[in-house]
C-alpha cells in the first residue's frame, strides 16, 4: 500500500505559523489598503501567497510589474535579489520583504568581489568582454555588468550584444549553456547553479515518464543539460505557462521546475494534470521536498502580514542600486 504523502518542512525553515490562514488572509486585505500597499508574488511561493497577491509572475514580469505600481508601499514575496530589483526600479517608494534571509543560491554563487577579479583577469589577458548576468544575482554583481537576462528575454537580449565582444555569462553555467545552443554564440561560464534545479535527477525524470507515457515534460532552463535533453518543451515559468494555456487537449505535463509553480499552471490551465519531477514517485509512493525552493519557503502568510503591519523588514537603498538600475532599466524596460 502507498505511503501517505505528508507535507514535510523544510531544513532550516521554522514551521508556518498555527494562526488559521483564513484569518490572515483578511488582515492582509485589511492591511494592503490600510498601509496603502501592493503585494508582487513570485511564482514559487505558496499558492496562499500568490493567491492575496495583486500581482504574480516571473521575475522578468514582476520587476515590470513593480513599475506600474501606484501605491506608496511594495511588498514582494521572492527572494532577495527580486525585491532589490523592484527597490531600484521605484527608488521612492518603501519596498518590504516578508524575509529579508530569503536569498539565492545560484545568486550567492556569484559574488561581487570574485566577478570584478575575474573580468580584470580576462582584461588583462586581452578579451574584450560583455559582462551579461542573468537576473538571479545581487545588486552589487549587477552593477559590474553590461546587460540583465531573464529566462524570458535571454535570447533577445544576447542577440544585442556587439558581435565583436565575447560574452562572460554569469552566474548560470546550465542556462548560458543552453543559451550557447540556442543563439550560436561562444560565451565564457561561470560555474554557477540553482540548488533546485541541479538536484533533478535523469533517472526520476526518465522513471516518472515511463509510468506516464503520454506525458510532455516541460523543463526550466536553468536544469542542466541532461535534463533539458529530454525534455518536450524549454522555457522560464512564463514560457510554461503560456505553453499549457496554448495546449486545449487534456495532457500529463511532467514539471521540472520549483514545484510551487504547478499552483499557477493549475489556475491558467485546469483541464491538465501536472506532476512535479521529482515528486511523489508512483512506483514507491515515496515524495521528495528537493523540488522546493527553501529560500522561497522563508515567505509564509504570517511574514507577510507581519511585514505589512510593521513596516519592516525593508530594502534600502545603497550607492551601488544606480548604476544597476542604468543596467536593468536598458535591459528590461527598453
Ligand atoms: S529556485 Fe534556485 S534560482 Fe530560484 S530563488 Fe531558489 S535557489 Fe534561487
Amino acid at each position: 500500500m502507498p505511503l501517505p504523502v505528508i507535507d514535510l518542512p523544510i531544513a532550516g525553515i521554522e514551521p508556518e505559523s498555527t494562526e488559521d490562514p483564513l484569518d490572515l488572509l483578511d488582515e492582509i486585505d485589511r492591511l494592503k489598503v490600510e498601509k496603502d500597499a501592493t503585494i508582487l508574488a513570485h511564482y514559487y511561493v505558496d499558492g496562499d501567497i500568490q493567491d492575496c497577491a495583486d500581482f504574480t509572475g516571473d521575475s522578468l514580469k514582476l520587476a515590470r510589474d513593480a513599475t506600474k505600481v501606484t501605491t506608496s508601499t511594495i511588498v514582494f514575496a521572492g527572494v532577495h535579489f527580486m525585491g532589490e530589483s523592484a527597490k531600484i526600479l521605484n527608488p521612492q517608494k518603501r519596498v518590504l520583504m516578508p524575509d529579508l534571509l530569503a536569498g539565492c543560491s545560484l545568486a550567492d554563487s556569484c559574488p561581487p568581489d570574485k566577478l570584478a577579479a575575474f573580468q580584470h583577469k580576462l582584461r588583462a589577458e586581452g578579451h574584450d568582454i560583455a559582462t551579461v548576468a542573468y537576473i538571479n544575482t545581487s545588486a552589487a554583481v549587477k552593477s559590474l555588468c553590461d546587460w540583465i537576462v531573464t529566462s524570458g528575454n535571454a535570447r533577445e537580449i544576447i542577440d544585442r550584444v556587439p558581435k565583436d565582444k565575447e560574452i562572460l555569462f554569469v552566474p548560470d553555467q546550465h542556462l548560458g549553456r543552453y543559451l550557447e545552443e540556442v543563439t550560436g554564440r561562444k560565451m565564457i561560464l561561470w560555474p554557477g547553479s540553482c540548488m533546485v534545479h541541479e538536484v533533478f535527477s535523469l533517472q526520476d525524470l526518465i522513471r516518472a515518464k515511463k509510468n506516464n507515457p503520454e506525458s510532455v515534460v516541460i523543463a526550466h532552463p536553468e536544469c542542466p543539460q541532461n535534463i533539458l535533453a529530454v525534455a518536450d518543451v524549454i522555457g522560464g515559468t512564463e514560457k510554461m505557462r503560456r505553453h499549457v494555456m496554448a495546449t486545449t487537449t487534456p495532457t500529463t505535463f511532467l514539471v521540472a521546475t520549483e514545484a510551487n509553480m504547478i499552483h499557477p499552471l493549475r489556475a491558467a490551465a485546469p483541464q491538465h494534470t501536472y506532476i512535479p519531477v521529482p515528486g511523489i514517485m508512483t512506483s514507491t509512493g515515496e515524495t521528495c521536498a528537493c523540488n522546493r525552493c527553501p529560500h522561497m519557503a522563508r515567505n509564509t502568510l504570517a511574514k507577510v502580514r507581519n511585514c505589512l503591519r510593521d513596516g519592516k523588514p525593508e530594502i534600502v537603498w545603497q550607492p551601488f542600486f544606480e548604476k544597476a538600475r542604468d543596467v536593468l532599466v536598458k535591459s528590461l524596460l527598453e
